[in-house]
């Protein structure tokens, strides 16, 4: 029986060791709290810091493969680790996410177009960009950014003393897409084999992820997969990819990737015959991938702290599936559980179930 070994516990860990299971594995993860939510499916936990070394070793000791859940694990560890230990997924998609500059250039090299985009390093560098993009703008920080953190939306000169604080550090100047919607799409890719999940329209709310609505598949999805794929392939990249999209009209920019199963992807548990974590999982344990596909309109809703209360008065049934991550502390904008809503459509959503989770932008 093969050992997976995941550096980060947290809920897209937990769901991947129920897979890693249901596949035929083991699973143990690393995470400094012993509480994780992984804690409670793996079959052991190494009690570590991600940055340090000892215990990183200690995980890849006990295991026959290593991934990651999370994309800031540093990545000079990892590229210690890459010469001892089997990471099947390498370290060159993390290294290439990790870097919003990096990041883009790399996503526009391999055919993915972004948004215009110009390196800031210095208050000069800001005007220098403003002229250059225009009004309006986003600043964001170059790395350690998620769910809208280290984030400044620019309307006019009026905003841009708000950049100052940042200015120490390396940031991007961003042009501002008045996009469509927003989708994502998620990739697992083997030596021989690449499949990509049905894609949906993502909505988010205080910049992080509320809900994602999967219905028919349309012409754009087709076209993004395609690009996608071929984006991975001339990356050269294997395992998990979700790849973040703008879609405005018939064009879509690359906004960012995660080289980790993805939370727009966690409706795939109940809403395609199979999911991410399980052909993460398939991928991870050397077994053939099978091509997903969607059994009906589904809605997933990420559960904040905002939200934990009301959930509870929803019940598990055939169509509403409850996903609690066991977290101890709750907080408003921290990621507490989700709910796949499966044979929903948006409307059905709407209609019965919006309003039990209404609050203020
Ligand atoms: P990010 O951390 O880059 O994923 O940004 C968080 C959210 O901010 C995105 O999901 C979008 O809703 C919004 N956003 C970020 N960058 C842009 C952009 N260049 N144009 C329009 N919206 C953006």
């Amino acid at each position: 029986m093969k050992t997976v070994g995941i550096i980060g516990g947290g809920q897209l860990g937990m769901m991947l060791a129920e897979e890693i299971h249901n596949e035929g594995g083991r699973a143990i993860c690393l995470d400094p709290n012993p509480k994780c939510p992984a804690s409670y499916v793996c079959d052991d936990i190494v009690v570590s810091e991600y940055s340090d070394i000892e215990g990183l070793k200690k995980l890849g000791d006990m295991s026959d493969v290593l991934t990651y859940e999370f994309e800031n694990v540093p990545s000079e560890q990892l590229k210690y680790l890459l010469d001892t230990y089997n990471i099947p997924q390498g370290i060159q998609p993390l290294f290439d996410s990790q870097n919003r500059i990096r990041e883009k250039m790399n996503a526009n090299n391999n055919g993915l177009k972004t948004p215009k985009f110009m390196a800031i390093n210095s208050l000069d560098d800001l005007y220098k960009g403003i002229k250059e993009i225009g009004f309006p703008c986003v600043y964001k920080t170059t790395t350690m950014g998620y769910d809208g953190h280290g984030q400044v939306m620019l309307k006019s000169d009026e905003d841009i003393s708000m950049v100052f604080p940042y200015l120490k550090g390396e940031g991007i100047l961003e042009e501002f897409i008045k996009f469509d919607f927003e989708t994502s799409v998620i990739m697992v890719r083997s030596k021989d084999q690449i499949i990509s999940f049905p894609m949906g329209v993502n909505k988010h709310k205080h910049g992080i992820l509320d809900l994602c609505i999967v219905d028919k598949q349309t012409e754009i999805f087709n076209k993004i997969q395609d690009a996608a794929k071929k984006f991975m392939e001339n990356c050269g990249y294997l395992g998990i990819l979700c790849v973040e999209i703008f879609v405005k009209g018939d064009d879509f920019y690359f906004n960012e990737m995660a080289p980790r199963p993805h939370n727009s992807g966690h409706y795939t548990i109940e809403g395609c015959n199979t999911n991410q974590y399980r052909e993460l999982a398939r991928f991870l344990l050397g077994k053939r991938l099978e091509e997903p596909k969607l059994l009906g309109p589904t809605v997933m809703k990420n559960i904040l702290g905002f939200d934990y209360e009301n959930m509870k008065k929803l019940n598990d049934s055939s169509d509403v599936h409850i996903h609690d991550y066991n977290k101890k502390d709750i907080r408003e904008k921290r990621k507490m559980a989700h709910i796949t809503f499966t044979n929903t459509t948006e409307a059905m959503y709407k209609e019965k179930y919006e309003n039990l989770f209404a609050r203020e932008e």
